[in-house]
């Protein structure tokens, strides 16, 4: 049996919208900067698009702006919050411990740059409060950025919450949104959002397309210099095909969301359900507040890595957290955030489903997951040790 369970890290593009791409780079070739009949057209199609993905989030049109993706976004929204921080003497950074790279290492070099970069912790499941956010902002904090549901555990966080905090306080607010398109409904005037950022191959769009929604009157710097694509915010000729694309997928993903969590919720729980079964087992993240598409596990006496290959070999596809992390050794600071040691961090397991999965998949995974976990502990010293009680267990 074949098994694509890492839809957090990419998904496959949708039908429609493959024949949307096909299309566009058959008949909509030209380039919408051209005063030509043709670019026109191609203009036209792409303010269409913009208008499509304004919709999906309760936004304007003019408030949207094309990328290359999350991590482009991540990067622009937070560089322009910065230096317009700077320019009115605010040098402070409110964010999390448990954000995506593209939002941490901004940060970081932001630190290099004279930046107070304030981390919040989270709780054992991954949560950050409002009034932890409340307590830490300050007259010297120019922005918070607070991911809208985490890529590796699943973990929903309060945003609208969060928003209401910031609105109050008059800081602006930025959402990694990229993991929550199509699975939560997302409203940037509703729930008090400033910058926001997503991804089209999250949702069955094509890669390498993002965007970066900007509230009307916030501040927006370019990190591309060049032409005057994007009224002057990102220059470069635009991916035409590939945003015609990534707004047929977001509109069939937010279409489709409830019918979608109504299909996969039940799904998602037989699977944590049946691998909750293995001993010596933790769920990681929210149980509740939880992306109905993640099923996040740590399992005692295990390498996570060993775990993925072999689950490979079985013809499953998975994850053992970020896409990021994988081929690093170091454990992932999501789990060390959360509260994990080494040595469990290092034995985990991330699955995350579509609409596409069945209950027989679902099956077919816990039963290799169980027989793999029996395998690797059998063959491992440290689970011996573990049996003979000259460890503890950990994960009781
Ligand atoms: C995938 C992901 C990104 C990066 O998006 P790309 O389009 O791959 O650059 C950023 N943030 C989160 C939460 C993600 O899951």
């Amino acid at each position: 049996m074949q098994v694509y369970f890492d839809n957090a890290a990419t998904t496959k593009p949708s039908r429609a919208a493959i024949e949307a791409y096909a299309k566009a780079l058959c008949e909509d070739f030209a380039n919408p900067s051209s005063l030509h009949e043709p670019g026109q057209k191609a203009k036209e199609k792409l303010e269409e698009a913009r208008a499509v993905f304004a919709a999906a989030i309760g936004a304007k049109a003019n408030e949207i702006y094309f990328t290359s993706g999350g991590s482009e976004s991540d990067n622009q929204a937070i560089i322009s919050a910065a230096r317009a921080g700077k320019r009115k003497g605010k040098n402070k950074i409110i964010s999390t411990a448990i954000e995506h790279h593209a939002v941490l290492h901004t940060l970081n070099k932001l630190k290099q740059d004279g930046f107070e970069i304030v981390l919040l912790p989270v709780s054992s499941t991954g949560l950050v409060t409002a009034e932890q956010v409340a307590a830490a902002i300050d007259e010297r904090t120019c922005l918070v950025a607070v991911m809208y549901a985490n890529n590796e555990i699943g973990t929903v966080l309060p945003i609208a919450e969060i928003g209401a905090v910031c609105r109050a306080r008059g800081v602006p607010l930025f959402t990694d949104a990229v993991q929550a398109v199509g699975h939560e409904k997302i409203d940037v005037q509703a729930q008090n959002i400033d910058y926001l950022s997503l991804s089209a191959h999250k949702f069955h769009g094509p890669k390498g397309v993002g965007a970066l929604y900007v509230r009307k009157g916030m501040p927006l710097s370019s990190l591309i210099e060049g032409g005057a694509q994007e009224r002057g915010r990102r220059a470069g000729t635009e991916n035409l095909p590939g945003i015609i694309s990534a707004a047929v997928a977001i509109e069939e993903a937010t279409k489709n969301l409830e019918q979608n969590r109504a299909r996969v919720l039940p799904l998602r729980d037989r699977l944590i359900a049946g691998l909750s079964e293995i001993p010596h087992s933790v769920l990681n993240g929210e149980k509740e507040k939880r992306l109905f598409s993640n099923v996040h596990f740590c399992f005692e006496g295990i390498e996570g890595e060993s775990l993925l290959l072999m689950l490979s070999d079985q013809g499953i596809a998975a994850s053992s957290g970020s896409a990021c992390t994988s081929g690093s050794l170091d454990p992932s600071h999501v789990l060390l955030a959360i509260g994990r040691p080494h040595e469990i961090a290092h034995g985990s397991l991330r699955l995350t489903l579509d609409e596409t999965a069945t209950a027989e998949q679902v099956d077919y995974v816990i039963d290799k997951v169980k027989e793999i976990v029996g395998y690797l502990r059998n063959m491992s010293p440290v689970w011996r040790d573990l049996k003979e009680g000259k460890r503890e267990f950990i994960i009781k």
